[in-house]
């Protein structure tokens, strides 16, 4: 699955990164940046992506803490559903 090669996910970063996709709550800026739109009942605000040095970055605190969050997730699974020819397994 396309979460699995990422350490540090839990199951709960997983159901909520689907969710953003479900509800379509992600944007994409430009080629290395998405807005993360919040999520009733989970942010108040939104979080933007950002890809740096092939690395995702994320505003939100979980990020500075784990090195990885939900939302980063999100933009890989939105990144993996919007980019079909790039599947190749
Ligand atoms: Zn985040």
């Amino acid at each position: 699955m396309w979460y699995e090669k990422h350490a540090g996910v839990n199951s709960t970063m997983k159901t909520k990164a689907r969710k953003y996709n479900k509800l379509k709550l992600i944007k994409n800026l430009n080629e290395n940046e998405w807005i993360v739109q919040k999520m009733d009942g989970y942010n108040k605000t939104d979080y933007i992506v950002r890809m740096i040095n092939g690395k995702y970055t994320c505003t939100c605190q979980g990020f500075t803490n784990n090195n990885t969050c939900s939302h980063v997730l999100a933009v890989k699974l939105f990144q993996e559903c919007h980019d079909e020819k790039n599947k190749g397994r």
